[in-house]
């Protein structure tokens, strides 16, 4: 539980090159920083990008490992052995059934529900998280969370040998909290809203020299949502997206989604393009999607109340980052009730087959709140993140959805039940057509 001083001398190869005050530009060596000591803005890995334009081409990575890692030279660390756990290189499934639900032509799904190891896209953030605490000599990690996160911080920790002790608001779904024990971290499940959790975390990181992966390592561990902008181009045939729509919770991911995009840009692997950023919340924690209705620049948080947990963050970090990718791409920001998150899983459920958790709810919901009201074209190429799987909250559907037709073992009791299903569906369509 001790933090070794300094990393190594930089390879040769590495291509990340400081912490940046994305406030006042004030640059700082790569430890385990978080905040800026002059303005008190948040830190961001910087990169050598003409170094990056030498040494990267679409063939150099496709030549790479199926997952993040073959985005390596960007991705905050050194070593050529970084933790690979088969994170990232998730599906982009061409959704045509959702597309004319929805009266869009051109959609996709980006599929984290089935990433691996835990099934959220945290695995991305926590892989890239980890592999740097090991190199800046941390034996112990840690992360407040709001269930995605520590599942994923347990399990990727375990795989790589590191201790590892996780905070929870003890209010999460039963999956969530399975979903962590099993790997047997330390699990201190507080009393009191993510905010709170995260609040005790920053006063925890500061007296244990723990490595947080969402606090001390935060700019290391946001870079890895990179990889869902570098996915994306990469799976559409080295094209950008017209049009994406990803949740928000502290608006981290939504961010670094955009400096993907920028990046791949910037070093020549995909045309200049303008991508529109729209950004989904849930109505009962939307601190974000408030700011942006009233056209303020600065975001007042809320005491969060929602089924959609793992994106109920009422004071988000990234909030006022998020309003302005929304703002300069011409996305927008918007939040649906609990009953429309509940809605959006059942669709994306009944039309594609992906299974999603209360934040693809939110997602999906968006997108179609966003398409009713003409703020995406049909034609445009549109991409959806859906960033977790179902089976980790199902208390959030039960009651909502059908029961299975209980039968005796016998043919005639089944004839019977087939009979009687096929009468309810008829007076359900009935129902419709009146
Ligand atoms: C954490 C999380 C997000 C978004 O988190 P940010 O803090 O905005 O990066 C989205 N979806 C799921 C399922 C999550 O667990």
């Amino acid at each position: 539980m001790t933090q070794a001083t300094q990393p190594q001398t930089t390879a040769t190869s590495a291509t990340f090159k400081a912490l940046t005050c994305k406030e006042c530009g004030a640059e700082y060596e790569l430890k385990a920083l978080h905040v800026c000591e002059l303005c008190f803005g948040p830190l961001e890995v910087s990169y050598d990008y003409d170094a990056l334009r030498r040494q990267v081409t679409r063939e150099s990575i496709q030549a790479g490992p199926h997952s993040i890692w073959r985005y390596r030279p960007f991705l905050p660390v050194e070593t050529d052995t970084p933790i690979d756990v088969g994170t990232g290189m998730t599906p982009l499934v061409k959704s045509n059934r959702l597309a004319r639900r929805l009266g869009l032509k051109n959609l996709y799904i980006k599929n984290d529900a089935v990433n691996m190891p835990t099934l959220s896209f945290k695995d991305r953030v926590v892989s890239v998280a980890l592999t740097r605490a090991k190199e800046l000599g941390f034996t112990t990690v840690s992360c407040a969370s709001t269930g995605n996160l520590a599942n994923s911080t347990a399990a990727i920790a375990a795989h790589a040998g590191l201790d590892c002790c996780v905070f929870i608001p003890a209010d999460l779904e039963a999956g969530k909290i399975l979903g962590t024990l099993i790997y047997n971290p330390t699990v201190m499940a507080v009393q009191g809203n993510y905010d709170q959790v995260n609040r005790l975390c920053c006063e925890v990181a500061n007296t244990h020299g723990w490595g947080f992966v969402n606090i001390n390592l935060r700019p290391y561990y946001s870079e890895g949502s990179k990889t869902l902008g570098y996915e994306v181009a990469e799976q559409l045939g080295w094209k950008l997206p017209d049009h994406i729509v990803a949740p928000i919770a502290s608006g981290s991911q939504y961010t670094k989604i955009y400096k993907g995009f920028q990046e791949f840009i910037k070093v020549g692997l995909v045309e200049d393009k303008a991508v529109r950023f729209s950004g989904a919340q849930a109505e009962g924690c939307s601190p974000i999607a408030q700011a942006f209705r009233e056209n303020r620049d600065f975001v007042t948080p809320v005491k969060p109340s929602t089924i959609a947990k793992s994106i109920a963050i009422g004071n988000p970090a990234d909030g006022v980052y998020a309003l302005e990718v929304a703002r300069k791409t011409g996305g927008h920001i918007e939040s649906v009730t609990d009953a429309e998150i509940i809605e959006g899983m059942k669709l994306l459920a009944e039309t594609e087959g992906i299974f999603t958790e209360t934040a693809g709810g939110t997602t999906i919901a968006v997108l179609k709140k966003l398409v009713e009201a003409g703020k995406i074209d049909p034609d445009e190429t549109t991409v959806a993140y859906i960033t977790g799987n179902g089976l980790k909250t199902q208390e959030a559907v039960q009651g909502y959805i059908g029961e299975p037709l209980t039968i005796e073992a016998k043919l005639e009791s089944f004839e019977r039940a087939l009979e009687r299903s096929r009468t309810l569906d008829r007076l359900e369509w009935q129902q419709v057509l009146v």
